[in-house]
Protein backbone atom coordinates (compact mmCIF):
# COMPACT_ATOMS: atom_id res chain seq x y z
CA UNK A 1 0.00 0.00 0.00
CA UNK A 2 2.67 2.76 0.82
CA UNK A 3 4.71 1.03 -1.96
CA UNK A 4 1.89 2.52 -4.31
CA UNK A 5 1.25 5.65 -2.38
CA UNK A 6 4.51 6.18 -3.09
CA UNK A 7 4.21 5.39 -7.09
CA UNK A 8 0.93 7.42 -7.34
CA UNK A 9 3.06 10.11 -5.58
CA UNK A 10 5.86 10.05 -8.08
CA UNK A 11 3.71 9.74 -10.87
CA UNK A 12 1.26 12.84 -10.29
CA UNK A 13 4.42 14.88 -9.69
CA UNK A 14 5.52 13.78 -13.21
CA UNK A 15 2.10 14.70 -14.71
CA UNK A 16 2.76 18.16 -13.53
CA UNK A 17 6.16 18.81 -14.38
CA UNK A 18 7.69 20.19 -17.36
CA UNK A 19 10.25 17.62 -18.48
CA UNK A 20 13.18 20.08 -19.45
CA UNK A 21 12.76 22.86 -16.67
CA UNK A 22 11.34 20.63 -14.15
CA UNK A 23 8.87 23.80 -13.60
CA UNK A 24 4.56 23.16 -13.50
CA UNK A 25 3.05 22.65 -16.69
CA UNK A 26 0.31 24.98 -18.25
CA UNK A 27 -2.42 22.81 -17.27
CA UNK A 28 -1.34 22.90 -13.45
CA UNK A 29 -0.54 26.80 -13.39
CA UNK A 30 -4.24 27.04 -14.39
CA UNK A 31 -5.77 24.70 -12.08
CA UNK A 32 -3.38 26.40 -9.46
CA UNK A 33 -4.03 30.12 -9.94
CA UNK A 34 -8.26 28.98 -10.05
CA UNK A 35 -7.33 27.48 -6.22
CA UNK A 36 -5.48 30.71 -5.07
CA UNK A 37 -7.87 33.20 -6.87
CA UNK A 38 -10.51 30.95 -4.52
CA UNK A 39 -8.74 31.18 -1.52
CA UNK A 40 -7.76 34.96 -1.96
CA UNK A 41 -11.59 35.70 -2.27
CA UNK A 42 -12.42 33.61 0.77
CA UNK A 43 -9.39 35.30 2.85
CA UNK A 44 -9.98 38.84 1.10
CA UNK A 45 -6.01 38.42 0.72
CA UNK A 46 -4.19 39.66 -3.04
CA UNK A 47 -1.72 37.59 -4.91
CA UNK A 48 0.11 38.87 -8.04
CA UNK A 49 0.29 37.02 -11.68
CA UNK A 50 3.73 37.71 -12.99
CA UNK A 51 4.32 36.65 -17.05
CA UNK A 52 7.87 36.59 -18.20
CA UNK A 53 9.24 36.07 -21.49
CA UNK A 54 12.92 35.85 -22.77
CA UNK A 55 13.75 38.42 -24.50
CA UNK A 56 14.90 38.17 -28.37
CA UNK A 57 14.78 34.20 -27.94
CA UNK A 58 14.08 33.29 -32.03
CA UNK A 59 17.00 35.16 -32.34
CA UNK A 60 18.88 33.17 -29.79
CA UNK A 61 18.31 29.82 -31.24
CA UNK A 62 18.90 30.46 -34.55
CA UNK A 63 22.44 31.58 -33.81
CA UNK A 64 23.18 29.28 -31.01
CA UNK A 65 20.82 26.73 -31.89
CA UNK A 66 18.07 24.70 -30.44
CA UNK A 67 20.01 22.46 -27.80
CA UNK A 68 22.00 25.31 -26.30
CA UNK A 69 18.61 27.40 -25.95
CA UNK A 70 17.33 24.14 -23.94
CA UNK A 71 19.97 24.77 -21.96
CA UNK A 72 19.30 28.38 -21.57
CA UNK A 73 15.64 27.38 -21.05
CA UNK A 74 16.97 25.15 -17.84
CA UNK A 75 19.13 27.85 -16.57
CA UNK A 76 16.64 30.76 -16.45
CA UNK A 77 14.00 28.32 -14.77
CA UNK A 78 16.53 27.68 -11.80
CA UNK A 79 17.07 31.10 -11.33
CA UNK A 80 13.64 32.25 -11.28
CA UNK A 81 12.95 29.16 -8.60
CA UNK A 82 15.85 30.39 -6.48
CA UNK A 83 14.61 34.01 -6.48
CA UNK A 84 10.87 33.74 -5.44
CA UNK A 85 9.38 32.94 -2.22
CA UNK A 86 9.08 28.82 -0.92
CA UNK A 87 5.02 30.00 -1.42
CA UNK A 88 5.27 31.25 -5.05
CA UNK A 89 4.48 28.93 -7.84
CA UNK A 90 6.36 28.91 -10.90
CA UNK A 91 5.31 27.23 -14.04
CA UNK A 92 6.49 27.10 -17.44
CA UNK A 93 3.28 29.00 -19.21
CA UNK A 94 4.63 27.56 -22.84
CA UNK A 95 7.78 28.05 -25.01
CA UNK A 96 9.94 31.02 -23.90
CA UNK A 97 7.38 32.02 -21.53
CA UNK A 98 6.50 31.63 -17.75
CA UNK A 99 4.05 32.62 -15.08
CA UNK A 100 4.80 33.59 -11.06
CA UNK A 101 1.78 33.29 -8.72
CA UNK A 102 2.44 35.26 -6.11
CA UNK A 103 0.04 35.26 -3.14
CA UNK A 104 -0.48 37.91 -0.68
CA UNK A 105 1.14 40.16 -2.76
CA UNK A 106 0.31 43.47 -4.29
CA UNK A 107 1.57 44.70 -7.82
CA UNK A 108 3.63 47.59 -5.21
CA UNK A 109 4.99 44.52 -3.29
CA UNK A 110 5.71 42.66 -6.22
CA UNK A 111 7.73 45.16 -7.68
CA UNK A 112 10.92 44.47 -6.11
CA UNK A 113 9.84 40.73 -6.26
CA UNK A 114 10.82 41.28 -10.27
CA UNK A 115 13.18 43.48 -10.12
CA UNK A 116 15.16 40.86 -8.54
CA UNK A 117 13.79 38.21 -11.06
CA UNK A 118 14.81 40.66 -13.77
CA UNK A 119 18.51 40.87 -12.68
CA UNK A 120 19.16 37.74 -11.76
CA UNK A 121 18.77 36.59 -15.19
CA UNK A 122 20.60 39.93 -16.45
CA UNK A 123 23.35 39.33 -13.94
CA UNK A 124 23.84 35.48 -14.44
CA UNK A 125 27.03 34.63 -16.79
CA UNK A 126 25.84 32.68 -19.19
CA UNK A 127 28.12 31.51 -21.66
CA UNK A 128 28.26 29.55 -25.47
CA UNK A 129 31.45 27.94 -25.81
CA UNK A 130 33.28 29.27 -23.00
CA UNK A 131 32.44 32.88 -24.88
CA UNK A 132 29.86 35.44 -22.48
CA UNK A 133 26.62 35.43 -24.28
CA UNK A 134 23.63 37.74 -22.76
CA UNK A 135 20.03 36.27 -21.85
CA UNK A 136 17.39 39.08 -20.50
CA UNK A 137 13.38 38.64 -19.36
CA UNK A 138 10.86 41.09 -19.60
CA UNK A 139 7.90 40.50 -17.11
CA UNK A 140 4.77 41.58 -16.58
CA UNK A 141 2.50 42.19 -13.62
CA UNK A 142 -0.92 41.98 -12.82
CA UNK A 143 -2.48 41.63 -9.32
CA UNK A 144 -5.94 40.67 -7.88
CA UNK A 145 -8.27 42.03 -7.05
CA UNK A 146 -7.16 45.66 -7.82
CA UNK A 147 -6.40 44.87 -11.75
CA UNK A 148 -8.62 42.00 -12.46
CA UNK A 149 -11.60 39.82 -10.00
CA UNK A 150 -11.20 36.86 -12.61
CA UNK A 151 -8.73 34.55 -13.84
CA UNK A 152 -9.04 35.05 -17.54
CA UNK A 153 -8.88 39.02 -16.98
CA UNK A 154 -5.93 38.51 -15.07
CA UNK A 155 -4.05 36.68 -17.25
CA UNK A 156 -4.70 39.10 -20.54
CA UNK A 157 -3.60 41.89 -18.22
CA UNK A 158 -0.49 40.64 -17.31
CA UNK A 159 0.45 39.90 -20.69
CA UNK A 160 -0.70 42.87 -21.94
CA UNK A 161 2.00 44.49 -19.15
CA UNK A 162 4.30 41.94 -20.78
CA UNK A 163 3.61 43.43 -24.03
CA UNK A 164 4.00 47.11 -22.71
CA UNK A 165 7.63 46.16 -21.14
CA UNK A 166 8.59 44.34 -24.97
CA UNK A 167 7.91 47.83 -26.51
CA UNK A 168 9.46 49.62 -23.47
CA UNK A 169 12.80 47.89 -24.49
CA UNK A 170 12.67 44.61 -22.82
CA UNK A 171 14.80 43.77 -20.08
CA UNK A 172 12.41 45.41 -18.09
CA UNK A 173 9.22 44.89 -16.08
CA UNK A 174 6.05 46.64 -16.23
CA UNK A 175 2.87 46.59 -13.61
CA UNK A 176 -1.05 46.82 -15.61
CA UNK A 177 -2.19 50.42 -15.95
CA UNK A 178 -5.49 51.54 -17.67
CA UNK A 179 -3.57 53.25 -20.07
CA UNK A 180 -2.06 50.11 -22.03
CA UNK A 181 -5.55 49.80 -23.16
CA UNK A 182 -5.55 52.45 -25.42
CA UNK A 183 -1.84 51.42 -26.21
CA UNK A 184 -2.88 48.52 -28.16
P1 LIG B 1 10.61 38.78 -27.83
O1 LIG B 1 11.72 39.54 -27.20
O2 LIG B 1 9.60 39.69 -28.46
O3 LIG B 1 9.97 37.82 -26.89
O4 LIG B 1 11.25 37.94 -29.03
P2 LIG B 1 11.36 36.37 -29.14
O5 LIG B 1 12.24 36.07 -30.29
O6 LIG B 1 11.78 35.79 -27.84
O7 LIG B 1 9.84 35.97 -29.36
P3 LIG B 1 9.11 34.89 -30.20
O8 LIG B 1 7.84 34.55 -29.48
O9 LIG B 1 9.01 35.34 -31.61
O10 LIG B 1 10.05 33.61 -30.17
C1 LIG B 1 10.06 32.70 -29.14
C2 LIG B 1 11.13 31.70 -29.49
O11 LIG B 1 11.30 30.79 -28.42
C3 LIG B 1 10.80 30.87 -30.70
C4 LIG B 1 11.27 29.51 -30.37
O12 LIG B 1 12.30 29.13 -31.22
C5 LIG B 1 11.82 29.62 -28.96
N1 LIG B 1 11.41 28.49 -28.14
C6 LIG B 1 10.17 28.20 -27.68
N2 LIG B 1 10.18 27.05 -26.99
C7 LIG B 1 11.45 26.59 -26.99
C8 LIG B 1 12.11 25.43 -26.45
O13 LIG B 1 11.52 24.58 -25.80
N3 LIG B 1 13.45 25.33 -26.66
C9 LIG B 1 14.15 26.25 -27.38
N4 LIG B 1 15.46 26.08 -27.54
N5 LIG B 1 13.55 27.33 -27.91
C10 LIG B 1 12.23 27.51 -27.73
MG1 LIG C 1 7.32 34.40 -26.36
MG1 LIG D 1 10.53 35.95 -26.16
Amino acid sequence: QAAIALENAILYKEAITDGLTQLFIHRYFQRRLDQELKRARRYGSSLTLTMLDIDHFKNFNDTYGHQVGDQVLKVVAELLSKNVRDVDIVSRYGGEEFTVISPEKTSDDFCVAAERLRKSIEDFPFEVDGKPVRITISLGIAAFPGDAEEKHELIEKADMALYQAKESGRNCFACWDESFLSKR
